[in-house]
């Protein structure tokens, strides 16, 4: 018979690492499962709005929340789950990694992924060219030319952050209009390297085991172009990394899971879901590690009812 755990967590974001620093000091059975411990803000290049750091790197401020949550002593896996399924006892929680866990109660804390562009040759070369993180692969791309898709925040960070490696950016977005902040437009402007397309949609991603080119269309004129790239990094929003609970709880029309906002309780007894992952309307460090906080001790009011 497999050990039945009295929570657990999953996600190594802000969410789940609060979570479990906040469950640890009630001394119940936890194991905490994660893919990774960087989360979304390991993947942004400053952050100047946490409390205690005036400015601070993401990978630096999740390094630092790691180093915290290991000081206490509870079980942790880095695996992904990919299903949760109720039993008699609570919840059966199945990872990639082909081990089951059992558990009277489940923090979610998944955050979100990034949107993926779903154009021909996307999934492909994931890993051979097109990336969504410029944090992560930008280093990679030294002296080459490289393709930003998307013309929001995230595309601009992205393509302000590539300049120290590549040698030409091109940002595509589709609509007419940058919405982009002024300042990072700004910024941007002042780059010889970064060229701006907007109108443009991104029809194919080429190459021959790696990322070659992409083909676009402008969307005024309907022609098509080609241009020569070894790099493209998408970044187009996210969506919540929900998949692995399919019917378990009830969702928002953005699949986001909802929640009671003070406790983060879903419609699922057992079942809390803390920080990005939630329908909660911003999504912020400070406030996914207070979902965490909140999640967790409700959990142990819940058990010790239950
Ligand atoms: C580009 C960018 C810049 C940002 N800048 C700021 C900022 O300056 N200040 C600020 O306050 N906020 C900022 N944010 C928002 C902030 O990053 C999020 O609000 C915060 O990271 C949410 O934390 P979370 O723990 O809910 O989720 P996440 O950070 O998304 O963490 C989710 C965790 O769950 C894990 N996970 C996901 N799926 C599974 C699975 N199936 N199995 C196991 N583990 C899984 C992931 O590996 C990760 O560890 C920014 C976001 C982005 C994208």
């Amino acid at each position: 018979m497999n050990k039945i755990y009295d929570l657990i967590i999953i996600g190594g974001g802000p969410a789940g690492i609060t979570a479990g620093i906040y469950a640890a000091r009630k001394k119940i059975k936890i194991l905490l499962i994660a893919k990774d411990f960087i989360g979304q803000i390991g993947k942004t290049n400053e952050v100047d709005n946490y409390p205690g750091f005036s400015k601070i790197s993401g990978l630096d401020l999740m390094k630092k929340f790691e180093e915290h949550l290991k000081k206490f002593s509870f079980e942790i896996k880095k695996q992904k789950v990919i299903k949760v399924g109720k039993i008699q006892q609570g919840f059966a929680v199945k990872t990639e990694e082909k081990e089951e866990f059992l558990t009277k109660t489940i923090i979610v804390a998944t955050g979100r992924d990034p949107r993926p562009l779903e154009a021909e040759g996307e999934k492909e070369y994931i890993g051979r060219g097109v990336s969504y993180c410029s944090i992560c692969d930008g280093p990679f791309f030294q002296n080459k030319a490289v393709a930003v898709i998307g013309g929001g925040n995230s595309g601009f960070e992205a393509a302000l952050d590539l300049v120290k490696y590549a040698k030409r950016i091109f940002i595509f977005e589709k609509s007419e209009k940058i919405i982009a902040d002024e300042v990072l437009r700004d910024r941007a402007k002042k780059e010889k390297k970064i060229e701006i397309h907007t109108n443009t949609e991104i029809k194919k991603i080429e190459g021959n085991n790696k990322v070659q080119d992409l083909i676009y269309q402008d969307l005024k004129t309907r022609k098509t172009y080609q241009v020569p790239t070894d790099g493209v990094f998408i970044q187009i929003g996210s969506i919540p990394a929900t998949g692995f609970l399919k019917d378990l709880v009830e969702f928002n029309q953005t699949d986001e899971i909802k929640v009671d906002f003070e406790t983060c309780a879903t419609s699922c007894s057992g079942i809390w879901a803390a920080g990005d992952v939630n329908n909660g309307e911003w999504k912020q460090i400070i406030i996914a590690a207070s979902d965490g906080a909140r999640a967790a001790l409700a959990v142990y009011e819940y058990l010790q009812k239950n």
